[in-house]
């Protein structure tokens, strides 16, 4: 059986194969209209995310299903202090398949290793977001009809974006794909996503500040939101938000076919102006995330009729060995859960938390 915790978890054939699903249920969505009758989706939302809750329950009710659950903690029996894994066991026998939002990184995972059906992580913390990054995938596909060979542009907040970093980590997968980086200094990509991603994958990229000399080459454009409090300097801030807006002035010399994403809620970052611009992708790109959904949820349940048992992680582990410092991580919370670290690079003694993949340094020798 099967679930979704990160991209990396899809092979690139795989995920073609969603694309493919995805791309069918928009060209076919009567023949798809009772395809998942009969079935319940669990929506467990620790914490708020409206857009991507009512995602999930708008896919799960198009494909003939029907959904429950709950949209934050309080309301759950987790503010009673139940475990993830217990939660897990409980909605098995009530769903057939549960999409989880959890504020602790590693908590979707910790649930997938304890539930008798398919779980799919909607956003654990600053960790990952696959669905988004499905969406994101989708949309480029759709609007340039391949994911490879082409030039693509971040601009904006790039140090805390997790959907930019993710988006990247996905793209590093596919060809000839370069990467053109757009922000003010102090937002720029921080350098473990550098060298871990683009680094190793012998990724190009390029580092600018200036979004309208990076213009004329971008066959995509990756828009996100600059916050104020990102700033230590507010007469920073103000000096630099007007050159990450998009205006129609700025498309002047950027091409014909560009697609410009943005995963939304936009604020100031781009426009109005610019949404009856054909090169505006991003209310399609929300409408896409419906239908990765869809396609996903699909795929999960299709795998689980064909095999319930539990996939476990695969590799060589330290158990209760090394604590993880991450106070984000799931097992910050859940003391009866085992301390668990995947090595990595043993050779440079680098392992990572199962849960949050936190990275430490292990001095094999003291172990
Ligand atoms: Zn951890």
């Amino acid at each position: 059986m099967r679930s979704l915790i990160d991209i990396k978890d899809l092979s690139v054939e795989e995920l073609y194969d969603l694309i493919d699903i995805a791309n069918d249920i928009v060209d076919h969505p009567k023949q798809y209209a009772e395809a998942c009758k009969g079935k319940k989706l669990a929506t467990l939302f620790f914490e708020p995310s409206t857009r991507t809750r009512l995602s999930f329950e708008a896919a799960m009710l198009e494909l003939g299903g029907s959904v429950i659950g709950f949209s934050e903690a309080t309301s759950s029996s987790a503010s009673k202090g139940e475990s993830m894994a217990d939660t897990a066991k409980v909605i098995s026998c009530y769903a057939d398949i549960m999409a989880i939002r959890h504020p602790k990184e590693g908590a979707p995972f910790v649930a997938s290793q304890n539930a008798t059906v398919p779980v799919i992580n909607a956003g654990d913390g600053g960790h990952c977001h696959p669905t988004q990054t499905l969406t994101d995938l989708l949309t480029i596909y759709r609007e340039k009809g391949r994911l490879d060979k082409m030039t693509v542009g971040f601009c904006g907040d790039l140090k805390y974006g997790r959907t930019v970093h993710s988006l990247i980590a996905a793209l590093s997968r596919y060809h000839d794909i370069e990467i053109v980086l757009i922000s003010p200094e102090e937002l720029k990509l921080p350098s473990y996503v550098i060298y871990e991603t683009l680094n190793k994958n012998n990724m190009k990229y390029r580092q600018v500040t200036d979004l309208d000399a990076a213009m004329p080459e971008l066959d995509v454009l990756y828009m996100t939101r600059i916050q104020r409090e990102r700033f230590a300097d507010p007469n920073e801030y103000e000096r630099l938000k007007d050159s990450y807006i998009l205006t129609p002035e700025k498309l002047d010399n950027a091409k014909r076919d560009l697609a410009i994403l943005h995963p939304l809620p936009r604020v100031n970052e781009i426009s109005v102006k610019v949404d009856n611009d054909p090169r505006a992708c991003y209310f399609r790109q929300a409408l896409n995330g419906k239908y990765i959904r869809m396609a996903l949820i699909l795929m999960l349940l299709r795998e689980a009729e064909k095999d319930r048992s539990v996939m476990k992680p695969e590799g060589d582990f330290l158990i209760n060995t090394v604590i993880c410092k991450n106070p984000s991580c799931i097992t910050s919370c859940e003391q009866e859960l085992d301390q668990v670290f995947k090595w990595t690079e043993k050779e440079n003694g680098i392992c990572r938390c199962l849960f949050c993949e936190s990275k430490q340094i292990v001095n094999e020798r003291k172990i």
